[in-house]
């Protein structure tokens, strides 16, 4: 069985968040989350945080250099976090 390091799978995570990853991608991001508790949740996370931002989007027009931050930040925190109990808080 081979396993896919998930922090392999981020950069087609983002695509596949995007919606702009491919199907072969989508497919396999998908077999990849029946098996990894952890992605399913980072995913569910980004989708939701990405929702939470265009909702806010409207009103108050985020730069897309904020939202790039907290795409980074999000996935800094779930993948490293997860693995590094010692990482920096604060900023
Ligand atoms: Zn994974």
């Amino acid at each position: 069985m081979e396993h896919k390091v998930c922090a392999e799978m981020l950069g087609e995570l983002n695509e596949y968040i995007d919606g702009s990853a491919k199907e072969q991608v989508c497919a396999e991001i998908e077999k990849h989350m029946v098996e990894c508790p952890d992605c399913r949740i980072f995913v569910d996370t980004m989708n939701k945080s990405i929702l939470l931002f265009q909702q806010q989007d409207a009103q108050i027009e985020l730069p897309g250099e904020v939202r790039e931050r907290l795409y980074k930040k999000l996935k800094l925190d779930d993948i490293l976090g997860a693995q590094e109990p010692n990482s920096q808080h604060g900023r």
